[in-house]
């Protein structure tokens, strides 16, 4: 049995990660977080003053790029692999809307997108990976046996993230969250380089009234369909 390549790519807070690391784990398979790259590049411009809600210091950020070494350490206790920026474990701060708000500026750079996505594909060279984002399908791994596309209203998407940073302890308020995926989305669709797209043979998925549950039992069965035909 043949190991394949899983692009799942989608809107913000579309549940793709959730659902990519239940298939992971399920199919034994390595699972891929890219948004936690992107957002750990954005942490280390924030950290060195490259990137404000009012500016971006483009060339800065690019020249410093070689000094940025991201690693994923699995964390056997969370069932999960956690970002580390040089060294350090930045998994919890690279989810605050600090760094949301940031991110897809950060993510409009050739350069920042060059270097990860060279990192993402050597990743899953060897197949046997779930790699979520916004690009996989169309530039990271065009030729991936099973693209899926995921999407839902923008009220459920503020939703889930809205609880999840609740849960973890911050202070938001709702329509903050609201506006920051709507922008995140004008932004990662609208971008010069590799937009927020559905590949052509991307399978489109909206799970707004739609449980993990039943969409973990529908993906398994065209996971396990591209695997039989593989
Ligand atoms: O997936 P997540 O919401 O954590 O991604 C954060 C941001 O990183 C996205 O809004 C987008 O700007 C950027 N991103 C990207 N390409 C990817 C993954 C994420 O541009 N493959």
């Amino acid at each position: 049995m043949e190991n394949i390549t899983i692009a799942i790519d989608g809107f913000s807070s579309t549940g793709k990660s959730t659902i990519a690391k239940l298939i992971a784990k399920k199919y034994n398979y390595v699972y891929v977080d890219t948004g936690a790259m992107y957002r750990a590049v954005t942490l280390f411009a924030m950290q060195n003053n490259l990137v404000t809600i009012d500016f971006l210091k483009k060339e800065d950020l690019v020249k410093q790029l070689e000094n940025i070494s991201l690693e994923f350490i699995f964390n056997s206790d969370l069932g999960y692999a956690e970002m580390f920026l040089n060294g350090e474990n930045v998994e919890k701060e690279i989810r605050t809307l600090a760094v949301s708000k940031l991110v897809s500026k950060v993510a409009t750079i050739s350069e920042v997108r060059k270097k990860l996505v060279l990192e993402q594909q050597r990743f899953g060279e060897k197949g046997g990976v779930v790699m979520d984002g916004r690009d996989i399908g169309t530039v990271v791994f065009p030729n991936a046996e099973l693209k899926l596309f995921m999407t839902a209203s923008a009220d459920k998407r503020a939703t889930r993230r809205y609880k999840e940073l609740l849960d973890r302890g911050d202070k938001v308020s709702f329509d903050d969250i609201l506006f920051n995926v709507q922008e995140r989305d004008r932004i990662d669709s609208t971008r010069e380089d590799s937009p927020l797209l559905k590949a052509e043979d991307a399978i489109e998925f909206d799970n707004s009234d739609m449980g993990i549950a039943e969409q973990f039992e529908r993906m398994c069965s065209l996971v396990d369909q591209k695997i039989a035909q593989n």
